[in-house]
């Protein structure tokens, strides 16, 4: 899994052989995120190996020795709100606030004998409020947040034990939502009824706009990453403890501050997309009433991008394994929040077979190509029956297809497995396929810029109503097709 060292190019990873070795692994019976977490525990040691010449003998030899470089105070191993012997916490839920004392040690180390005065009081946002009344405090602990640009401001995580939604019991089940993490757009989703009709239009979620600020921060990246190198052989060409060596040590540590920088931007922008598409396929599910939601596990390999652009950089890490873990992480807890059903499917051929007929189908790059077949094209048409249509929105189809096979043969045998492409004989209803006369149940898309206004879309159908809440809708295109 290691590239030896060329004439001009350093030692490196074997993405495409550890890719090979993982997808030669099959393990049938999970959604996939033990794989993710053994190919990072692979890239982690081979990281280690290309660093160190050799393989670490233990976990622990790979990991950095934690330290603790903010200030951190976990009040639950203080003695609680009433006898705690740094903090006094007092709760007035009808007032909507709370009362905050602590005990320090002065410059010298030695302990005030007294409680600060007046104490802080700090009043409950209205959700914090509301949880407080359904359900139990926790301890909460307060910590420090220190910018690299020296700014600090301490965060009190205030943590409330309440029940979740029970979910719909199976029997009660209606629609399933299919989505497909794709190639072209990022996520693609669309609801069956238990006998294979379609009951809402292909819903897409691009993300033009996003990818493009992503290869942006990744081209900054690149060309900060150029400068270090170039600083490196100036300072180099002076021994160890010349003065003249002084000016680019001093360069370097600025530019290091800011690669850092830009790193923490590109993974905050990420980690915000996984809570982005995780809210929209809960969105999703609610106004179509669509209580299971089915997704491909995570052991399928993606479309690795192109080239060596940012851009394809950047397209190769959206499609790979731990974003989408990420997203799968993201939907888990929020299904498990909502009451909502998830469950992995089989990727296996999703792609590749037609959903209308079931039988197996090619791809094509685009529908103008249709001499050419293109294992990784982005249209998809039946020669058998003739459907053609996206790729990604063929599966789709074809994941919320498994969904039902699965919720179907769940209802008759009591048992959970996960059929396969082969086995589902869940066949969509040909007349519904066209997708005509399927009510967008959300506003059209004419009204997008008021529906984002304010970083919120705002669904008001006549089935329930749901606020979306994002920090990234300015960023993001949501696109919905009808
Ligand atoms: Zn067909």
């Amino acid at each position: 899994m290691i590239e030896p060292k060329r004439e001009k190019k350093p030692a490196s990873k074997k993405s495409l052989a550890i890719k090979t070795a993982m997808a030669s692994l099959r393990d049938e019976t999970s959604d996939g995120g033990s794989a993710v977490e053994l190919q990072s525990l692979i890239e982690q040691s081979c990281n280690f190996y290309l660093k160190n010449g050799c393989f670490p003998s233990s976990y622990e030899e790979m990991q950095a020795i934690p330290v603790l470089k903010t200030g951190m105070l976990p009040y639950a191993g203080d003695d609680g709100g009433a006898a705690g012997q740094a903090y006094r916490l007092r709760l007035d839920v009808e007032g909507r606030c709370c009362y905050f004392a602590f005990r320090t040690p002065n410059e010298t180390g030695v302990w005030a004998t007294t409680w600060t005065e007046p104490q802080m009081l700090l009043p409950l946002p209205d959700p914090v409020v509301e949880r407080l009344q359904a359900g139990a405090v926790l301890a909460p602990t307060l910590r420090e947040i220190a910018e690299p640009d020296g700014t600090s401001y301490a965060v009190l995580d205030f943590i409330v034990e309440v029940p979740v939604t029970e979910p719909a019991e199976w029997e009660r089940v209606q629609h399933v939502l299919g989505w497909d993490w794709g190639v072209r757009t990022l996520v693609t989703a669309t609801i069956l009824d238990l006998e294979g009709n379609q009951v809402a239009p292909p819903l897409f979620l691009a993300s033009g706009g996003f990818d493009g600020r992503q290869a942006h921060t990744r081209r900054q990246i690149d060309h900060l990453k150029k400068k270090v190198a170039k600083l490196q052989a100036q300072r180099d060409r002076f021994p160890a403890g010349d003065l003249k060596r002084e000016p680019s040590t001093r360069k370097l540590a600025v530019l290091k501050l800011e690669i850092a920088r830009c790193w923490r931007k590109y993974e905050a922008r990420n980690n915000d997309l996984a809570h982005l598409a995780a809210n929209i396929l809960l969105l999703l599910a609610t106004v179509w009433e669509a209580d299971l939601i089915a997704g491909e596990s995570l052991k399928s390999l993606k479309s690795t991008g192109h080239g060596r652009s940012a851009k394809g950089k950047w397209v190769r890490w959206r499609n790979n394994a731990q974003i989408r873990g990420e997203l799968w992480r993201c939907l888990r807890y929020k299904c498990h929040l909502a009451g909502m059903r998830l469950e992995w499917q089989k990727p296996k051929n999703t792609s590749h077979t037609c959903p209308r007929c079931g039988k197996p189908a090619n791809t094509y790059a685009s529908p103008e190509h249709l001499s050419k077949m293109s294992d990784s094209g982005a249209w998809l048409t039946c020669n058998s029956c003739g459907w053609n249509g996206a790729r990604d929105y063929a599966a789709a189809l074809n994941i919320a297809r498994l969904g039902v096979a699965f919720l179907k043969q769940y209802l008759q045998t009591g048992r959970i497995s996960h059929p396969s492409m082969t086995q589902t004989n869940t066949v969509m209803n040909s007349e519904s396929y066209s997708g005509s006369g399927l009510a967008l149940r959300l506003p059209p898309t004419s009204l997008r810029g008021r529906l984002l206004d304010g970083g919120k879309i705002y669904v008001n159908g006549w089935i329930k109503s749901v606020t979306l809440h994002s920090a990234l809708s300015q960023d993001t295109m949501l696109r919905l097709c009808g």
